[in-house]
């Protein structure tokens, strides 16, 4: 989300921009899983579960992803929640349509020399580039920044993120629970009925979330350990009930899930042109991620457009 926003706000004002992102399409913390069961296709938004609009540039976005089909309200999570359509990670892969993004693509690490920015691949290196952006995670970005700009990696090193154990659950017929969402109890944070959410098809899926301490304590677990925890857990709130069979089951790990945030809004070096953006600058919410790639490429085109002498 924030190195897509950050690239949107470039392109307004004609700066060319290319991506990179490891994943194998388009999400981030906001991506989908779609899975094979033997009761159906099943998908899983096993990150984010939901957004709201506060900030009124992030409101005009929103509605401009509302008209293209991409978002639509959750009401039921809400009156301000807001989900991809039809999955959550349906607006980054509509924002990402407008750039030349290089999927499955992992980035190592970034080398400064007199031609510009190079970015180290798996394949060898991209590049020149005028400048670069990173829009990782806090400590994943702090070790690739760490290279160039010492206090920038070092702010990134104080927003430390919680992990979250998530599994992703599909059964033959309903739960028996009276509601599609529950937020907090016992060791969870947070259960959706990912099926019950406006605009997916597909089998019965459950998307259940560990709280932070819990997933802290457990982080180095195999998921085949998690999974059945978890599945244990959503059992739990059906007071008794039960659960029906479970067509498929499993857990991710999400590492760095929940940033405690900084107040930076977004970071900049206009003497080798280095940025860094990602909610992790403001925030954990898909909202401050966008504002913070945003609140970057709004600083970056200004130096982008001027000749290299005039810049810093
Ligand atoms: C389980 C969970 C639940 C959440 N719930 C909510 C919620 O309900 N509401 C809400 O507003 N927010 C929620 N969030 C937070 C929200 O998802 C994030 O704040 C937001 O998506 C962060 O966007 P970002 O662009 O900063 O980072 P990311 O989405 O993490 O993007 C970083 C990108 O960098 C790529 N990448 C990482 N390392 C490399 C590398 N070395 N080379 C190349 N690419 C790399 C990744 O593939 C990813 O696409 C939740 C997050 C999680 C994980």
């Amino acid at each position: 989300m924030a190195g897509l926003a950050c690239a949107d706000r470039l392109a307004e004002d004609g700066v060319a921009v290319r991506l990179f992102d490891k994943g194998r399409g388009p999400g981030g913390r906001m991506s989908t899983r779609r899975v094979e069961t033997s009761a159906g296709t099943a998908s899983f938004d096993h990150g984010a579960q939901y957004f709201t609009v506060r900030d009124p540039l992030f409101r005009d976005q929103v509605d401009a992803w509302a008209a293209a089909g991409v978002v639509v309200p959750w009401p039921e999570a809400g009156a301000d929640a807001w989900i991809g359509n039809p999955a959550m990670n349906a607006p980054i892969r509509h924002m990402a349509t407008a750039h030349q993004v290089d999927f499955q693509h992992h980035v190592h690490g970034l080398q400064r020399d007199s031609a510009g920015w190079w970015v180290r691949l798996d394949t060898g290196m991209e590049g020149p580039f005028d400048a670069a952006i990173v829009a990782l995670p806090s400590e994943q970005a702090a070790s690739i920044l760490g290279l160039h700009d010492l206090a920038m990696a070092r702010v990134a090193m104080t927003a430390r993120s919680q992990p979250c154990w998530t599994a992703m659950i599909a059964f033959d017929e309903p739960v028996d629970l009276p509601v599609d969402h529950v937020s907090g109890g016992g060791i969870l944070s947070w259960a959706a009925r990912n099926s019950a959410k406006p605009g997916r098809d597909g089998p019965e899926a459950w998307v259940v979330q560990a709280n932070g301490a819990w997933s802290a304590a457990r982080l180095e677990e195999s998921p085949h350990v998690i999974g059945p925890l978890l599945l244990d857990a959503l059992g739990q709130m059906t007071g008794g009930a039960g659960l029906p069979p479970v067509a498929h089951l499993t857990a991710h790990r999400w590492r760095f899930a929940m940033t405690r945030g900084t107040d930076n809004g977004a970071l900049w070096n206009d003497h080798i042109r280095l940025g860094a953006c990602g909610d992790w600058l403001l925030g954990p919410r898909v909202e401050l991620a966008w504002l913070s790639g945003r609140m970057l490429g709004a600083r970056v085109a200004q130096d982008m457009t001027l000749p290299l002498a005039e810049s810093g």
